[in-house]
């Protein structure tokens, strides 16, 4: 694992352009170069350096960033603001009593505790996957909003009553973006191994989750774990999935849709795909459908009013659509956009809650 000082050719890359401030959704509403990565290279050099020191203040604008990634798409010399701003977090917490007290929250002991008792309670109420005469083997990445909560299992099983699949669930442990979020590498670098050996263990077809930051996370493991090579997993979103299968849905009323893109879901061809499948259904593009819905984790709680501002944007371009449903793939955006459209007739749900409600 790269320590934070090892990051100082990267962060020198930086030739202060300023591009990554023209994309980057914070800037937007508040035009102070610390909050896009330009400013906090600038910080994070001196920094390693020596010529700063990591204040409470420098953390403050390292917790303030989606982890949208949008800057580094834009930035000629795509440095990785994800990476570096992670590797800072843990430079920071790791003397910290506060980062002490993250880290027993987040540890096997408690965070896993946590979802083995939700998973047990919800067990009765989750159907079981039937196999049936499936072409297609699926390693299912539950997540652990799904482990606790069943509904998911339930619009499966219903969806694909007349495609079996073939799913199986090894034993994985959460994707590790709540770690890496918190500076937690250790613990990051645990789950990603532990996640890594269950996946080597199956012989499979393609790993599908349900959340877009779950499979963005997997994806990253090659970054910090040498050992990981992923370059053969085909990773897709259950969305994929259902468009490649041709699944037909027939809706009983006349229903307008639009779609929130998260922002770390790599591909969503898969949207239009499934909506032209949808008797009774009709699209309406939302204005910035792949911009943040403004929660991104903990960003909201520790960035309250830029976490608001964002959420306003993102309800005011769905209420222009007229639409009736929100549809998205991440269970943290379903909870941003609910947040937004809070007191509003029209409902957010993820893509399979309403294709379940096809027939
Ligand atoms: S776009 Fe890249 S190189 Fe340019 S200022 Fe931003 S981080 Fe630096
Ligand atoms: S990752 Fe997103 S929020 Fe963070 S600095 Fe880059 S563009 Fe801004």
């Amino acid at each position: 694992m790269k320590k934070f000082r090892d990051y100082q050719n990267e962060v020198n890359k930086c030739s202060k352009c300023g591009l990554c401030e023209t994309v980057c959704p914070l800037f937007k509403i508040t035009p102070n170069d610390c909050v896009a990565s330009k400013g906090k290279f600038i910080m994070l050099s001196g920094v390693i350096k020596g010529d700063l020191k990591f204040t409470k203040n420098i953390n403050r604008y390292i917790d303030m960033c989606l982890k949208c990634g949008k800057c580094k798409d834009f930035c000629p010399a795509g440095i990785d603001i994800c990476e570096i701003v992670s590797s800072a977090k843990h430079e920071y917490m790791k003397n910290k009593l506060i980062g002490k007290v993250i880290n027993f929250l987040q540890s096997e002991f408690v965070f896993n505790k946590i979802i083995k008792i939700g998973e047990f309670l919800s067990y009765p109420f989750r159907p079981k996957h039937t196999n049936g005469n499936a072409l297609t083997t699926v390693v299912y990445f539950k997540g652990c909003v799904n482990k606790i909560f069943p509904n998911t299992d339930k619009y499966i099983a219903k969806i694909f009553k007349n495609h079996p699949v073939k799913i199986i669930e090894p034993d994985f442990e959460c994707c590790g973006l709540p770690f890496l979020s918190e500076g937690n590498l250790e613990r990051f670098l645990q789950v990603g191994k532990h996640n890594l050996d269950e996946l080597r263990k199956c012989n499979c077809d393609y790993l599908i989750t349900d959340c877009a930051s779950c499979e963005s996370t997997i994806k990253s493991y090659s970054k910090y774990l040498p050992d990981a090579d992923l370059t053969n997993l085909k990773s897709i979103n259950w969305g994929d999935l259902i468009a490649e299968e041709n699944i037909k849905f027939k809706f009983k009323k006349p229903l307008k849709v639009t779609f929130h893109k998260p922002c770390h879901l790599e591909n969503d061809e898969f949207f239009e795909k499934i909506i032209q499948n949808c008797e009774n259904v009709e699209y309406v593009k939302m204005d910035d459908y792949d911009s943040c819905c403004g929660l991104a984790g903990s960003f909201g709680v520790k960035n309250c009013k830029l976490s608001q501002a964002l959420i306003k944007q993102k309800t005011a371009n769905i209420l222009k659509t007229g639409a009736d449903v929100v549809v998205t793939t991440c269970p943290s955006c379903i909870a941003g956009l609910k947040l937004g459209l809070l007191g509003r007739k029209i409902k957010v749900v993820s893509l399979l809650e309403f294709l379940a409600g096809g027939i």
